[in-house]
C-alpha cells in the first residue's frame, strides 16, 4: 500500500513517532492502521495515492488527466522553481489525482488531494481536475467522491485560481442535474477557496476527526473576530456541531460508510 510519507521527523526503520502525543510506534502496525495513531487516535496525512489504496478496491483504481501541469500564466515569482520542486518531491504534476475507481464493486468518479504538492492548493490544473472528475460522474452515471487536503486557492495563479471556484461550483449543479450523487470529505485541513466553493455544496459532507476546516487561517481569523472564538473552533468537531457537515467517519470506517453511502443514494454502474 502507498500510504505515503508518514510523519516527517524521527523515522527510524522499524519505528515512527506520532505527530500528536509523540509516542513511538511499530511502523507495520502503524501503516496496517491507515496512519492513525493506535494510542491517539491522531488521523496523520495521507499522499493522494495512499487515500486510494485506502479507500477502493484492490487495484481498480483508473488514473484520468495525469498528464495535466500547470503553466505559470502571470510569471509569479519563483512560481515555476516552486513548481518543479513540488513536482520531483511527489513525482507528480498536481495537488489532484482523480480517476474511476471500484467501492465494494460500485464504479465512481474519484479526486484526492495530496496535501504534500504545494499544500494541495487549487490552481487552474486542480480545479479543472475536480471540475472533469464531477462531469465524468453526471455524463456517467457514477457517483462523485472528492477528498480535500488543502490550503485553499493557489496565489501564484491570482485571478484564474480564484475563477475555479465558480467552475468547480458549477460543475457541481450539473451532478445534481444529473441526479448522481456528490460525496466530499474533509480531510485535514480542508480551506479557503476550496471550502468556499464545491467542496460545501456537496450532497453529503463527511470530514475525518480533528480535520481543520474553515475559511481564513488561524493567525487572520484571530485578528478579525469581535468575540474570543471557541477553542475547538476551525474543526471538524465544531462545523459539525454548527451544522456545516454531516458526519464525522474515522479513516478506519470510511470505506464502508462511502459504500453504504453511494448504495443508499443510488450509486452507478458496476
Ligand atoms: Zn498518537
Amino acid at each position: 500500500m502507498r500510504l505515503g510519507k508518514a510523519p516527517r521527523a524521527e523515522e527510524t526503520g522499524a519505528f515512527v513517532q506520532c505527530q500528536n502525543c509523540r509516542k513511538t510506534l511499530f511502523r507495520k502496525e502503524f501503516e496496517e492502521a491507515l496512519l492513525v495513531c493506535p494510542s491517539c487516535g491522531h488521523h496523520h496525512r495521507l499522499s493522494g495515492m495512499g487515500r486510494i489504496d485506502a479507500t477502493f478496491d484492490p487495484d481498480s483504481f483508473h488514473e484520468i488527466d495525469r498528464e495535466l501541469s500547470s503553466l505559470d500564466p502571470l510569471e509569479f515569482p519563483e512560481y515555476r522553481e516552486k513548481l518543479e520542486g513540488a513536482m520531483k518531491k511527489t513525482g507528480m504534476n498536481d495537488p489532484i489525482v482523480s480517476g474511476t475507481a471500484q467501492l465494494e464493486g460500485i464504479l465512481v468518479s474519484v479526486a484526492v488531494s495530496d496535501f504534500s504538492f504545494m499544500g494541495g492548493s487549487m490552481g487552474s490544473v486542480a480545479g479543472e481536475k475536480i471540475t472533469r472528475t464531477l462531469e465524468r460522474a453526471a455524463s456517467g452515471g457514477m457517483p462523485a467522491i472528492i477528498f480535500c487536503a488543502t490550503g485553499g486557492a493557489r496565489m501564484q495563479e491570482g485571478l484564474l485560481s480564484l475563477m475555479q471556484m465558480a467552475k468547480t461550483t458549477a460543475a457541481v449543479q450539473r451532478c445534481r442535474e444529473a441526479g448522481v450523487p456528490f460525496i466530499c470529505i474533509f480531510t485535514d485541513p480542508t480551506m479557503a477557496g476550496v471550502l468556499a466553493s464545491y467542496a460545501s455544496v456537496a450532497d453529503v459532507i463527511i470530514a475525518e476527526p480533528k480535520a481543520l476546516v474553515g475559511f481564513a487561517g488561524a493567525r487572520v481569523s484571530k485578528q478579525a473576530q469581535v468575540v474570543k472564538a471557541p477553542d475547538d473552533f476551525q474543526t471538524a468537531e465544531f462545523v459539525l456541531k454548527s451544522g456545516m457537515i454531516d458526519r464525522i467517519v474515522p479513516r478506519r470506517e470510511m470505506r464502508s460508510t462511502l459504500a453504504r453511502l453511494v448504495r443508499m443514494l443510488g450509486g452507478g454502474m458496476t
